[in-house]
């Protein structure tokens, strides 16, 4: 098995999960043994999401997705944006806010629960009256937790350890883009990600009028 970041890697290391007797949950209650707590922090793309969120319905898994409403990639507030929470939720995922700190905003797009966005230390780990922090007590611990920034897992692909149950429990921080979008480093694939993204302004461009002859 080879740990590349592409969606057959993805799904291999959500069945590793399975294997290993995990069982994925949603923040709410605190972690106890077999928990794997997947989330999903949406900095770049909505499409990539929907794309993983697809994938995970087909394996049966409900995830968390935590959406910006302060990205310079992504309006959520356009008829995309809220198409993109209405089939998260339909697929039976939870959805919750990726905050630029301080401003946390809970109205009812979103579940109680918030990621900080490139969060800094003084700040990263305190509670936030009325939601789940991610990074706060008792959902984040180092040794039970693993994020795959910038397409490397600083710890190791968890695929091996969850296939065997090494975990007590787990949290999981995936970003979509960097699984879904191909490319041999981190910056081809944010280039083919430009790329799919180029095509998709231009059928918007149209769809808006504008003539493209
Ligand atoms: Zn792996
Ligand atoms: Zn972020």
């Amino acid at each position: 098995m080879s740990c590349s970041f592409d969606l057959t890697h993805y799904a291999e290391v959500l069945e590793a999960a399975k294997r290993g007797r995990y069982r994925f949950t949603t923040f709410g209650e605190p972690p106890s043994r077999g928990d794997i707590f997947l989330r999903h922090d949406i900095d770049l793309s909505l499409e990539a999401a929907l794309t993983m969120a697809e994938l995970e319905a087909e394996h049966g898994i409900a995830t968390t997705y935590l959406l910006m409403t302060e990205s310079v990639f992504y309006n959520l507030a356009s008829s995309e944006g809220v198409a993109a929470i209405a089939r998260l939720r339909e697929l039976g995922h939870a959805v919750g806010h990726h905050a630029v700190h301080p401003n946390v905003e809970l109205d009812d797009r979103f579940d109680p629960v918030v990621s900080w966005h490139n969060p800094q230390a003084e700040y990263m780990s305190r509670s936030i009256p009325g939601a789940v922090n991610v990074y706060a007590e008792p959902y984040f611990d180092p040794p039970t937790y693993r994020s795959d920034s910038n397409q490397h897992w600083r710890s190791g692909c968890p695929h091996e350890e969850l296939r065997g149950g090494g975990f007590p429990w787990l949290q999981i921080l995936v970003h979509p883009e960097i699984w879904v979008y191909q490319g041999g480093t981190m910056g081809l694939t944010m280039r083919s990600m430009l790329n799919a993204d180029k095509a998709r302004r231009l059928e918007q461009l149209a769809a808006d009028g504008i003539d493209l002859s």
